[in-house]
């Protein structure tokens, strides 16, 4: 149930407000009073001094001085005011006005007849309501303050008591969550905060409403749902407040939309991580380019050497080998560069899928050819073809790309004794299917799934020179011709990795 007002914190027969530091103010008026039979002088004099919040010690004899003031002017008209209250059986009261040592006191006068077993009676009180009417005018004035407040600010404030029943919710709730505090307070908190922040908030909510810790204050953020079904965040500030007598009555909070302070956060905190990703990554790149290439160069520089200073000695078929090795030195170094040429051109979005009528056959056979003379054991791929279409749509560069690094793997993870496959053929008029099987070192099944990731290298696989490059290029190229990878592997068996390229006309792959 909700209420849309403050909940009542005046208790009666005295003032009570939070003053603005928070702490709960008493507030009252003292009373002076006497009762006069008809015919006789007043007496059962009592003064009540209902300020105190302790009832027991309210009873006081000792008046201050102002008071005694009062009395004395009060009691000099008291005789003539209090016979004609009795004469004529009507109530008498007024306002009785007092300047002492500076300051302005007001007194009500109020005077009562009363007639019981055949006496008649006056009954007379003097009210010191000074205090108590400036409380009235200020509470008011705070009263229109606070709803001006509490009902215009972007904010939202609700106090909920200890019963966890909602005392009040500004209007401003509906800004923030699509619901209206009717709305709000029907609905279970838990499905519209996420799990995570509904058990925050339970867990300080059981923490602020303890009743033994006195005052507690929480600074809390939580994750709640729109009506919309859009996830916001919010700052919330809660705290408990007491009675005057200690207890706590209830929890008061302030919540504030953060979702975009939130997301600004994420957003420098993702740009950090990208920035200290893409520098691990530069350094890697660059230990293992360096690695790449100190091999092939040492290789070259080492063959210079011997041609400079031993070439009247060289035979012929020396000398050859030597030209040989730094030839091959330079086709890995310049491998190398292709890699890294095309996985940067990836990333900027400059490698182009551009398909053109290709003589398939023809690029397989020329592929192989020259793949065949790089290796010092040279004619290891058999290129196996299929009936095929004189011509059909293929990127020749992206295709190059694919399968110089698919048929080198095969190469360099197998014995230099052992064959490789190329099977070439058409699943269908649009679909071409490559197979390239190797009965090599094979990849460890629980390193499957990196393998296409860049720099990964299989922990079998050190033996053999590499940078973790080449299934990167063919995952990109493949991706850019709409192709598809696939690959089977035992370890010490061998591998096979199969490609399906679309090769329809243009139109049919172009997307
Ligand atoms: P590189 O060959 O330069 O190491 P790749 O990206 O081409 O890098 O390959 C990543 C890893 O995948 C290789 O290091 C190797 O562990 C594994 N791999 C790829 N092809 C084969 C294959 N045919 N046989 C065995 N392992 C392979």
């Amino acid at each position: 149930m909700v209420s849309h007002k403050l909940p009542e914190l005046f208790a009666p027969g005295e003032v009570q407000l939070l003053a603005s530091s928070g702490k709960p103010l008493v507030l009252g008026y003292s009373v002076y009073s006497y009762v006069r039979r008809s015919d006789s002088r007043p007496d059962q004099f009592t003064y009540n001094n209902s300020r105190s919040s302790d009832p027991v010690s309210g009873f006081d004899v000792q008046l201050p001085r102002f008071w005694l003031l009062a009395i004395d002017q009060l009691m000099e008209r008291a005789e003539s005011e209090d016979k004609e209250v009795l004469e004529n059986g009507v109530m008498l009261e007024y306002m009785h006005e007092l300047s002492f040592e500076g300051s302005d006191y007001k007194f009500l006068v109020s005077k009562f007849p009363v007639k019981s077993e055949g006496f008649e009676f006056l009954f007379s009180t003097f009210r010191n309501v000074t205090f108590y009417l400036d409380c009235v005018d200020e509470i008011g004035s705070r009263k229109v303050l606070f709803s001006l407040v509490a009902e215009n600010m972007t904010d939202v404030f609700c106090v909920v008591g200890t019963d966890a029943r909602l005392a009040f919710m500004s209007a401003s709730i509906k800004n923030l969550t699509g619901y209206n505090a009717e709305e709000i307070s029907c609905i279970p908190l838990s499905n519209i905060l996420t799990p995570d922040s509904f058990s925050r908030l339970v867990k300080t909510w059981e923490d602020l409403r303890q009743p033994d810790f006195g005052i507690r204050k929480q600074l809390f953020e939580i994750e709640f749902i729109r009506d919309d079904h859009e996830k916001r965040w919010a700052e919330v500030t809660a705290a408990s407040f007491a009675g005057p007598d200690g207890h706590i009555l209830g929890v008061h909070a302030l919540i504030r939309d953060i979702s975009e302070r939130k997301a600004m956060q994420e957003e420098l905190r993702s740009s950090l991580e990208r920035e200290i990703e893409l520098s691990n990554v530069k350094s890697k790149y660059i230990s293992t380019i360096s690695h790449e290439f100190r091999t092939p160069l040492s290789i070259i520089y080492s063959n210079l050497q011997l041609l400079e200073n031993h070439r009247f000695e060289l035979d012929a078929d020396t000398i050859n080998d030597a030209f040989e090795l730094s030839r091959m030195a330079v086709k890995s170094l310049l491998r190398v560069l292709d890699k890294v040429t095309v996985i940067d051109a990836v990333k900027k979005g400059k490698l182009e899928f551009k398909p053109a009528l290709t003589d398939l056959k023809l690029l397989c056979s020329s592929l192989v050819k020259e793949l065949n003379e790089m290796e010092m054991v040279p004619d290891r791929i058999d290129l196996l073809i299929g009936q095929m279409p004189d011509e059909i749509w293929v990127d020749e560069s992206l295709f190059s790309h694919i399968f110089t690094n698919l048929l080198l793997n095969a190469l360099k993870f197998s014995d230099k004794k052992s064959r490789v496959k190329f099977e070439v053929y058409m699943i269908s008029p649009g679909l071409a299917g490559f197979a390239i099987t190797d009965h090599g070192i094979g990849i460890p099944e629980d390193e499957m799934s990196y393998i296409f990731e860049p720099f990964y290298r299989a922990s079998n696989s050190k033996h053999a020179r590499g940078s973790g490059l080449g299934l990167a290029v063919v995952g990109d190229c493949l991706k850019l011709h709409r192709g598809e990878i696939s690959f089977e592997s035992k370890t010490g068996i061998g591998s096979i990795f199969k490609v399906v390229l679309p090769v329809a006309g243009e139109a049919g792959i172009q997307g």
